[in-house]
């Protein structure tokens, strides 16, 4: 018999103003019939928190506070609802961390990432950064034991990565990623296993630039010291690359990026733009160079799960160089003032 306790230390976000605060809240042992009690083992910082501390107006117009924020974790189920048949007590799990409603046209269509009425851990509800999360079972995700708990925690974003660079073809290519922080730098690993011809990534940010190219990265370039279009025509024999991964949401790096691609090539795009009103020239850009573009949000529920599980699980992915921070939880500022600074890879806060 495990014993939860009533109480648990929590992150929250207590005041519509910057920051965050570690308290102490009641555990959420009310389960509905199909919701489970996960004891969390490892949580990570995702860029959604980032903005959630700094307060920036996406938080404003998103965030009730007081609430519990952070949504990727991996840990043990405690308890389960009367009705829950997919995982049990002491199973190993990590989450999906958009929650489809099960219902409407998409979810019933194989397609419930797009869900019409999704609700998102830790934004719509109270999230994991915290000793115990309640979650319906789902969006559970159950891990093979052998995975580390801190690989485990961030199989979110890098489900975003497989997502955004499977839905092409990769194999070679000449692929560039625009956008090494976290994601692109999960990407990169990614793409390793994937036998691309030439991988170049461009990147503003020097201490990930340098990740980049410890974890793989053939060509590194940074955008703001010399033109992407002009480094990449030299690698690719003035070609072009064929696959864009854009994983910045940056308009510059989405139209030079656009701009590198050979006619006929694959665009990926994951980055969300500042500016929800981004302009570029379709006609040079897209429709005269016979370009095909993918909108990527989320994962593929659970296609991309699988496909995340078993490169962990066969040990095909190495995210010891991408997870640069693994944090004491109550350590989470550290974390924070490292993101704010883009000094770092993927963090994760240990419990
Ligand atoms: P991040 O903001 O930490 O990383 C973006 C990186 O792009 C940073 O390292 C930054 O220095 C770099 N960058 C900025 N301008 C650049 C330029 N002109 N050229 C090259 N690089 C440039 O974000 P992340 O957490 O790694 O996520 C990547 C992107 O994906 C973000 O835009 C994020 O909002 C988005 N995202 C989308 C989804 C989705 O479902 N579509 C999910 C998660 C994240
Ligand atoms: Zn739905």
């Amino acid at each position: 018999m495990v014993i939860i306790p009533d109480k648990m230390r929590a992150i929250i976000k207590e005041k519509p103003e910057r920051g965050a605060k570690l308290a102490v809240v009641n555990v959420p042992k009310a389960l509905g019939p199909r919701d489970v009690l996960v004891k969390i083992y490892a949580t990570s910082i995702c860029g959604t928190d980032l903005h959630i501390y700094l307060w920036n107006k996406w938080a404003q117009e998103h965030i009730k506070p007081p609430q519990t924020m952070g949504h990727e974790f991996s840990g043990e189920v405690v308890a389960v609802g009367k009705e829950v048949s997919m995982v049990q007590v002491g199973d190993f799990v990590s989450s999906e961390t958009h929650i489809p409603c099960g219902k409407c046209k998409q979810c019933r269509t194989g397609n419930m990432h797009v869900c019409q009425h999704l609700k998102i851990l830790g934004v719509d509800m109270d999230g994991a950064f915290a000793e115990y999360i309640r979650v319906p079972e789902v969006v559970l995700w159950k891990n093979d034991p052998s995975v580390e708990h801190i690989w485990a925690s961030v199989q979110e974003p890098l489900g975003n990565a497989v997502h955004t660079i499977f839905v092409e073809d990769v194999a070679g290519k000449n692929v560039l990623v625009t956008g090494a922080g976290p994601i692109g730098l999960l990407g990169i690993e990614v793409l390793k296993t994937a036998g691309v011809a030439k991988l170049i990534v461009s990147e503003i940010n020097s201490y990930r630039r340098n990740l980049a190219k410890k974890i793989g990265a053939d060509v590194v370039v940074n955008p703001s010291q010399e033109s992407l279009i002009d480094v990449v025509k030299r690698e690719t024999n003035g070609d072009g690359v064929d696959v864009l991964i854009e994983m910045s949401g940056n308009k510059k790096a989405l139209t030079d990026g656009l701009a590198s691609l050979t006619p006929g090539g694959r665009a990926s795009l994951l980055g969300v733009y500042n500016d929800d009103d981004v302009k570029i020239n379709l006609n040079d850009l897209v429709i005269f160079k016979a370009i095909r573009i993918y909108g990527i949000t989320g994962r593929k529920m659970f296609d991309t799960w699988y496909k995340v599980g078993a490169l962990l699980k066969n040990k095909k992915l190495d995210l010891s160089n991408v997870i640069t921070h693994v944090l004491d939880f109550e350590n989470f500022e550290e974390g924070f003032r490292l993101m704010e600074e883009g000094k770092c890879g993927k963090i994760v806060l240990k419990l």
